[in-house]
C-alpha cells in the first residue's frame, strides 16, 4: 500500500475512488479530461506519421490508404503512362503531403509542387510544328531505301 494518499484530481485517486465504489464528480472529471487529452494526443502523433500503408489488393487496383483523423482516405493510383496524368498525380501527392506537413517540409514540397504545376502548363500548352529531328530523316531514308530494294 502507498504511504501517502494522492489528493482529488490525480489519476490515484480516481483509482481509490472506484476501488471503493465512491462517486466523486472532480475526479471523474479530471480522469475524463486526462483521456481525452491521451486521445486527442494520440490523434496527432498518428496524422504526424502518415501517410502511410500503401496497398496492392488485386492487379489492377493499387493505391495507398493515409489517415485523416479518424477517417481513413483511400487514394487510386492512376496505371496510366499518360505524362499530364502522371504530373496531375504527383501534384496530387504532393498537395496532399503539403496539407500534413511539418513547416520545415513545406519549402521543398513547395518547390516541387511549382515545378510540377510548370510541367502541366507546358503539357498543356499548343504544340509547336514538330520538328523532324536528324535521326528521323536518317530513319526515313532508310525506310525509303529498303522499300526500294
Ligand atoms: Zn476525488
Amino acid at each position: 500500500m502507498s504511504k501517502e494518499v494522492q489528493p482529488c484530481g490525480t489519476h490515484a485517486a480516481y483509482v481509490r475512488h472506484r476501488r471503493k465504489g465512491e462517486e466523486c464528480v472532480e475526479c471523474r472529471e479530471s480522469e475524463r479530461e486526462r483521456v481525452a487529452l491521451r486521445r486527442a494526443e494520440r490523434r496527432e502523433a498518428e496524422i504526424a506519421v502518415q501517410p502511410s500503408g500503401a496497398f496492392l489488393s488485386h492487379i489492377g487496383d493499387v493505391g495507398q490508404v493515409v489517415r485523416q483523423g479518424d477517417e481513413p482516405v483511400r487514394i487510386e493510383v492512376p496505371l496510366s503512362f499518360d505524362p499530364v496524368d502522371s504530373a496531375k498525380w504527383r501534384l496530387a501527392k504532393v498537395r496532399g503531403a503539403m496539407a500534413v506537413s511539418s513547416p520545415r517540409d513545406m519549402a521543398a514540397l513547395a518547390k516541387v509542387e511549382a515545378e510540377i504545376i510548370e510541367l502541366l502548363n507546358e503539357l498543356a500548352a499548343p504544340k509547336e510544328e514538330k520538328k523532324v529531328s536528324a535521326l528521323d530523316q536518317l530513319a526515313a531514308k532508310r525506310a525509303e531505301r529498303l522499300a526500294a530494294s
